[in-house]
């Protein structure tokens, strides 16, 4: 017999439409593939490359199950110099990609019964995750430029509530909460002693002259409530390599090392070494990626709002258009469906984020198949009258 814990998940809608797009395309089928959220650039050479080193010079036994040591100092600077926030190696811990290092977090600051806020729209794996660990996720709203109500937020904690996950810039919105924000919700999980969980693994990603902000930069007090969970997968285009990483007070440190011990033990050693040079090479084809993000944005959302009965605000950050598509009559479900089956464009349903309006898109694609996927939808748009 399957848990009742295993029983009450859902499977990641995000991964099960990329996984059905490429399949279609292996197939034969012409997709438009719009629902993977990865860059579809390549991994850079020199990454690589170190990978193909590490194998050849036998860096291919267990490593320290929080990571290389050499790894942990090299993001603890990046952390510095980046994000103006001062970790000491052994407050990092390296996990296998963005989504272990959240899940190690949900395990070790959880309790069953404790509530975890969550701002809607949020990305699907954090609600399962906080529900794999007993509690209950709450959910705040946010109006539909994306902005959250601090007030709002104050009324949904209790003394049942242990933590906040923060995702700026965010997936699916491409919000990116300003200086004054940060501090407001700071100054919110102070007073009431939440955690703050910080995924900022679309930190590279930010356009227009909009800013990514560590909250834990904001003062001590902060750092010592927040822990940081960041990633290499869409800075350095290396989703399938899973690394990840988590900056914390020592002692989540070392809690979720503890827990990684029985769970995976390290990441791939292989995959930590190319992750080393990631952070220590040059990193132009991070600066010419966002560059292009950047046009396929402008481009995708101009599209987008030329179409009849959607509606779309300009992302910041991330690389999402989120549009909603209330005006159509159909829920998000049968909008991607029949756009999936009709026009061959693969989306991913808003509710997989908490809103049945809308629908995401991922613009990392190249133009030209922004170009045609847009052109499909727009008939397809057309065509529900
Ligand atoms: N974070 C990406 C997305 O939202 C990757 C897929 C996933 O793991 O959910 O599409």
């Amino acid at each position: 017999m399957i848990s009742e814990r295993a029983q009450s998940i859902s499977p990641s809608l995000t991964l099960s439409i990329t996984s059905t797009a490429k399949r279609l395309k292996r197939e034969g089928r012409d997709v438009v593939n719009f629902g993977a959220g990865e860059p579809d650039f390549p991994t850079p050479e020199n990454i690589k490359m170190a990978a193909v080193k590490a194998i050849n010079e036998n860096i291919t036994y267990y490593t320290p199950t929080a990571g290389i040591e050499e790894l942990r100092q090299a993001i603890a600077e990046k952390l510095r110099r980046y994000n103006g926030v001062s970790y000491d190696p052994s407050e990092i811990v390296v996990s296998c990609g963005g989504k272990h290092s959240l899940y190690n977090i949900m395990q070790v600051l959880l309790n069953p019964g404790d509530d975890g806020l969550l701002i809607t729209p949020y990305w699907v794996s954090y609600l399962e995750q906080i529900k794999l660990a007993g509690a209950q996720p709450r959910l705040v709203q946010t109006d539909e430029e994306n902005r959250i109500d601090i007030e709002e937020l104050r009324r949904l904690i209790t003394e049942k509530t242990r933590l906040l996950v923060l995702n700026s810039p965010s997936n699916p919105a491409g919000a990116v909460l300003s200086h004054s924000e940060l501090k407001s919700i700071a100054d919110l999980a102070l007073e009431h002693g939440l955690w703050i969980v910080s995924d900022e693994v679309y930190e590279a990603f930010v356009y227009n002259g909009s800013k990514h902000i560590s909250i834990a930069s904001l003062s001590e007090e902060v750092k010592a409530r927040t822990v940081i969970s960041n990633a290499f997968s869409k800075t350095y285009s290396m989703t399938g390599w899973r690394i990840g990483y988590t900056a914390s007070p020592r002692e989540v440190a070392e809690a979720i090392a503890r827990l990684q011990d029985h769970m995976t033990s390290n990441p791939t050693s292989i995959a930590q070494m190319a992750a080393l040079e990631a952070l220590k090479g040059p990193q132009t084809s991070v600066k010419n990626m966002v560059e292009a993000f950047d046009k396929r944005r402008r481009l995708m959302v101009s599209r987008l709002n030329e179409m009849k009965n959607v509606d779309c605000h300009m992302p910041r950050g991330a690389f999402y258009a989120f549009p909603s598509i209330q005006s159509t009559g159909l829920s998000s479900m049968q909008f991607s469906d029949r756009l999936l089956r009709e026009a061959l464009t693969a989306v991913v349903p808003g509710i997989a984020f908490g809103r049945d309006g809308n629908i995401r898109l991922s613009y990392a694609a190249s133009t030209e198949e922004i170009e045609r996927g847009m052109d499909r939808m727009e008939r397809f748009c057309r065509s529900l009258g």
